[in-house]
């Protein structure tokens, strides 16, 4: 963990998924650094891997964080198509996704597999963002507790209370990801509780308090700042809205408007 990383740090991330050739990429990077980063809030953007390195030059001076969307478990070697952490961290990227819904339901990856990728992140020196969430079925037959409880066991048990102190969460129910169905912010708390009681079981001492949670699924600049209103909501990761440079701004502004909270 970097020994920079503040605990539980107000974070807006934005996923820009399969979208932007380098270029286009080039030029939202620029619109963000021309808008500057809000007090007290981290802005990270999570371009496609073609677009990294433009980006991190653009991004130079600019205070926001570069991140990748994927990472493989090893460091380097015979798997084609695959990038790995160290490939990341030599590119500037200081954090990673993980986990993301579109990789665990789209691309196969299960429990075990995000386990392994946090912990590759981590021997990286990336700062991982775990997303964990459940599907429409699972809410609606009452098993969202159960299920952040599991993929929040299977990631961080057995990991050292230190190494876990520098990952980020990510609740993302996966009914709410590119749909325009936001969680209410009733849905959100209740959802971040249970992930902070879950990570309690874990390592010594009480990580449910010190570990940032962001909220992902259709956020936008029209409710995020409802959704920073809760208490146990440290920021957010954004898909479709942080691809407009603008509205990401937006985003990342209700974030900085967020109370100071009494911990
Ligand atoms: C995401 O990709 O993590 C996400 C939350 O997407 P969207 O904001 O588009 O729902």
């Amino acid at each position: 963990m970097s020994a920079s990383w503040p605990r539980r740090p107000r974070l807006v991330a934005g996923n820009w998924k399969m979208n932007k050739t380098a270029t286009e990429a080039i030029a939202t990077a620029r619109a963000l650094k021309d808008a500057g980063v809000p007090a007290d809030t981290a802005m990270l953007v999570c371009p496609p891997f073609p677009a990294l390195l433009p980006v991190r030059d653009v991004l130079e001076g600019s205070g926001i964080l570069l991140g990748a969307q994927n990472l493989h478990t090893e460091p380097h070697g015979a798997f084609t198509g695959e990038v790995s952490g160290a490939m990341l961290t030599a590119v500037g990227c200081r954090m990673v996704i993980v986990g993301h819904s579109e990789r665990r339901h789209g691309m196969g990856e299960d429990d075990a597999l995000v386990a392994r990728k946090l912990r590759a992140a981590l021997r990286d020196q990336l700062i991982p963002i775990v997303c964990v969430g459940e599907t429409l079925a699972e809410r609606e037959s009452g098993e969202t507790e159960a299920v952040l409880t599991r993929q929040i066991a299977a990631a961080f048990g057995g990991l050292v209370a230190e190494s876990a102190r520098g990952t980020v969460i990510a609740y993302e129910p996966v009914w709410a990801i590119g749909t325009g169905r936001v969680a209410s912010t009733e849905q959100a708390r209740d959802a971040h509780r249970v992930i902070r009681a879950a990570l309690d079981q874990h390592g010594e001492g009480r990580l449910g308090n010190e570990i940032a949670i962001l909220y992902g699924g259709s956020v936008n600049a029209g409710n995020a700042g409802a959704l920073f209103a809760e208490e146990d909501v440290d920021g957010a990761l954004v898909g479709g809205a942080s691809l407009d440079p603008q509205g990401f701004g937006a985003i990342a502004a209700a974030a900085s408007g967020k109370q100071a909270r009494a911990r």
